[in-house]
């Protein structure tokens, strides 16, 4: 049993059944199949706006495009530094936005607030040609230590940014769980807060590959077409990207998906925790990082329960994520071996 990562579950049969249906027959590529079509104004359901949408077949690429379409090569971005984008993207940001910087910021929970990032931003003027120029921030939803930015926060944020003369990015790998979690709207949490570009995960909730770059700037939608296509991300049997999103939103399976997997994650919480783990963030969406002593750990191993250290954190450290197709019984397995004790 693994909690290691919602990658490691299963794609939602729903949405494997949608990808074998979409393969039957032949039909028009590069996005102008009905399936993608379909998806595009689903979406703009959702967010309740004319946003532009551009799918592509990762979270690296989706962020590393939304950042290039508002960031220049001499521009920075700022970000937290425990954000996916400065640790696991293996410099896809730099690459796309040909060579922008990060500017790395502090704060809890792998959040910043709004007043680090004014501080940090006013340390570059825009006139000084000699520095890099800050035009945009990025935030993750869900953080990547499990934390969610309220709409609120996410509003100060922006205010920031407006006023610096930045653009927002969001990083919504788990937006749908930060949804579940706040029971803000999409667009309460997106464009209503201030996003201008927003990375819109389905894959580690349901999905096999598919991930949307929701743009409410248009001088940003202007320009993703021609990045996505220069990158490599425009796939020409588009069809089954868009036959996944479509059966990802169709009937709110997303937020269905989303708040089983922070429920679960909540449960394995207070079994973890009741038997002495320690949580050190809290716990919000569908991860859980928790301190557990060496016989703990030991008798989840041992139970089959792959660990997974999460090094940011300390030595004692584990990651637990739970997903849409995570059980009860999945959960009973931890709350026996602990209390086999
Ligand atoms: C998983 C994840 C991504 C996307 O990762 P890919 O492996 O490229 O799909 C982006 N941001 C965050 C915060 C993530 O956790």
């Amino acid at each position: 049993m693994s909690f290691v990562s919602d990658t490691t579950a299963p794609v939602h049969p729903r949405i494997m059944d949608a990808i074998v249906e979409a393969n039957a027959g032949v039909a028009s590529s590069y996005g102008a199949d009905p399936w993608t079509q379909r998806a595009i104004a689903q979406l703009k359901d959702v967010f309740e706006t004319d946003c532009a949408v551009f799918f592509v077949a990762s979270g690296t690429a989706a962020n590393a495009l939304a950042l290039a379409s508002i960031t220049p090569p001499w521009g920075a971005i700022l970000t937290h530094r425990e954000a996916h984008i400065v640790l696991d993207e293996a410099g896809a940001p730099e690459f796309y936005t040909g060579g922008a910087r990060l500017l790395l910021l502090d704060g809890p929970h792998a959040q910043f607030t709004p007043q680090t990032l004014d501080a940090e931003a006013a340390r570059y003027a825009r006139s000084n040609v000699h520095g890099v120029q800050p035009f945009s921030a990025s935030i993750s939803q869900v953080t990547e230590s499990g934390a969610v930015y309220e709409a609120s926060e996410v509003a100060a944020i922006s205010e920031v940014c407006r006023a610096r003369g930045l653009k927002l990015h969001m990083d919504g790998a788990r937006f749908a769980n930060a949804l579940a979690a706040t029971g803000a709207t999409p667009a309460e949490m997106s464009w209503k807060a201030g996003v201008d570009v927003l990375s819109f995960g389905a894959t580690k909730n349901g999905a096999l590959s598919v991930e949307a770059i929701v743009c409410f700037d248009t001088d940003a939608a202007r320009q993703l077409p021609h990045l996505r296509k220069r990158s490599g991300h425009l796939l020409a049997k588009h069809r089954l990207l868009g036959a996944q999103m479509a059966a990802y939103l169709e009937d709110g399976l997303w937020l269905r998906n989303a708040g089983h997997a922070n429920a679960m994650a909540a449960k394995l919480a207070a079994v973890l925790e009741s038997a002495g783990g320690e949580c050190v963030h809290p716990v919000r969406g569908n991860a859980i990082f928790v301190r557990l002593d060496a016989p703990m750990a030991e008798r989840l191993k041992s139970a089959g329960v792959v660990l997974y250290r999460w090094a940011p954190d300390g030595p004692d450290v584990y990651r637990f994520v739970a997903s849409w197709a995570t059980t009860d019984a999945d959960i009973e397995v931890c709350a026996q071996a602990l209390a086999a004790a």
